[in-house]
């Protein structure tokens, strides 16, 4: 039998991008069963911004399971838990003048979501939700319903209702007309348009799945003053771009908005370990005991490695510079290839969350093929699939990362030139 034929006898998902079995990974290096070493330009979906197996995270996570610390303690206070707030009060939210309760929502991103979608319906006492085109929020029935992409959505079978989907800022044109906001005020504002004022407005800073789409600053600032125009809650999905992806901590920072509710997860762990939390401003935090459960809300492994994470990374500048180094690399060396190529390609995303569309899926699957074929780790994402999608660890050796950028540069050469 090979791989595949292997692999789908036994369980429902699998990954055809990748037709081997890997054993042991360190920062942005992974080996496979037969010896062979790749880069890794995807990162557990973005989860490992601290790299595979990152040393810091090692000692006292072994450290604390040696002492017996607690590792599942419900909503009970455990010293870990603790631990965990003191560092994001001191390191995360007080130097930024953030004033959020956090709440523990259950282990992915998608809980997060949910968390944020009902404190925004309970606290407005409205139903809807605004959502952008080619969004991507997650996998249950409220965060599919404000997902953008049709085929993401189809597992929900039905059409999800009160969710009003617009156009996200995807076009990057200085001169054009913020379509999509314009016309959700006109709506709102025109009691003839029959459009009741939703709840809130989820939004991602640049869109992960839908193809590294980045809105721009002052788009974003627009989407702030529209909903505090019309007394919606701004909800700002930053599980992908957040935890430093685009060089800040959180991703909306540049933009100096301040969004009511954030949700993050994939790299909060730090290690991998899943782990989510939706930020609210204080006075939002209405919920009844028991309004909202789940057995995994905050693992006590994940307190401690996050907290490593924020101590290690992100107690002064150090890390975000590192970031907008490697970022501007990437981004040279992605405007090389596109000028190199004969067909029409383009720059996607911000900082280290960097991709190149191409004209259509196959030519990128074809490309994260090759580049596979000769050691890298990389996906696509986009509507069509077409946009080839660099996610490496932000901690990535510059000799990895420029490594990894040749065989990507090959590839494209292989399949387009
Ligand atoms: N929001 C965004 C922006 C995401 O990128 C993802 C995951 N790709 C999710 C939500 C859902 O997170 P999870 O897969 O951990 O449930």
């Amino acid at each position: 039998m090979n791989i595949f034929e292997e692999v789908e006898s036994q369980v429902r998902s699998y990954s055809r991008s990748f037709p081997t079995v890997f054993t042991t990974a360190k920062n942005a290096r992974l080996q496979s069963r037969d010896g062979q070493s790749y880069i890794d330009f995807l990162a557990g979906a973005g989860t490992l911004n601290y790299g595979h197996n990152n040393d810091h995270f090692k000692q006292p996570l072994l450290d604390y399971i040696e002492s017996d610390g607690i590792t599942h303690g419900l909503d009970m206070y455990t010293g870990a838990k603790e631990d965990f707030l003191n560092a994001f009060n001191d390191i995360v939210m007080g130097p930024r003048d953030m004033d959020y309760k956090v709440q523990f929502t259950g282990p992915t991103g998608t809980n997060a979501v949910e968390v944020a979608l009902k404190i925004a319906r309970k606290a407005k006492g409205r139903t809807g939700i605004v959502s952008f085109t080619n969004g991507y929020h997650g996998c249950t029935l409220g965060s599919q319903a404000v997902t953008g992409n049709k085929g993401q959505r189809s597992g929900a079978v039905v059409s999800l209702p009160d969710v009003t989907r617009i156009p996200y800022d995807e076009y990057g044109d200085e001169n054009d007309d913020f379509m999509g906001l314009k016309l959700l005020d006109q709506m709102l504002s025109d009691p003839g348009s029959g459009v009741e004022v939703p709840a809130g407005v989820i939004v991602e800073t640049v869109q992960g799945e839908g193809g590294l789409n980045a809105a721009r600053m002052i788009w974003l600032q627009q989407l702030e003053s529209l909903c505090r125009k019309h007394d919606m809650l701004l909800i700002i999905d930053d599980i992908q771009a957040g935890c430093g992806r685009t060089g800040t901590f959180f991703s909306f920072e540049p933009a100096g908005i301040k969004p009511d509710i954030v949700t993050l997860s994939k790299s909060l762990s730090g290690y991998g370990l899943p782990f989510a939390i939706t930020l609210l401003r204080p006075e939002l935090d209405n919920w009844e005991p028991a309004e909202h459960n789940g057995t995994f809300r905050g693992n006590n492994l994940a307190f401690i490695t996050a907290r490593v994470a924020l101590e290690k990374y992100w107690q002064d500048d150090a890390f975000s510079n590192e970031i907008n180094e490697k970022a501007k690399v990437l981004e040279t060396r992605f405007q090389r290839i596109i000028d190199r190529m004969d067909v029409p390609l383009t720059l996607k995303g911000r900082g280290m969350m960097r991709g190149i569309s191409t004209p259509d899926g196959d030519i990128a699957t074809a490309i994260c093929k090759h580049a596979f074929a000769n050691g890298l780790i990389v996906e696509t994402s986009g509507s069509w699939g077409e946009v080839v999608k660099c996610l490496c660890p932000l901690t990535i050796p510059m000799d990895d990362l420029k490594q990894g950028l040749d065989i990507l540069e090959d590839a494209f050469e292989q399949v387009l030139n």
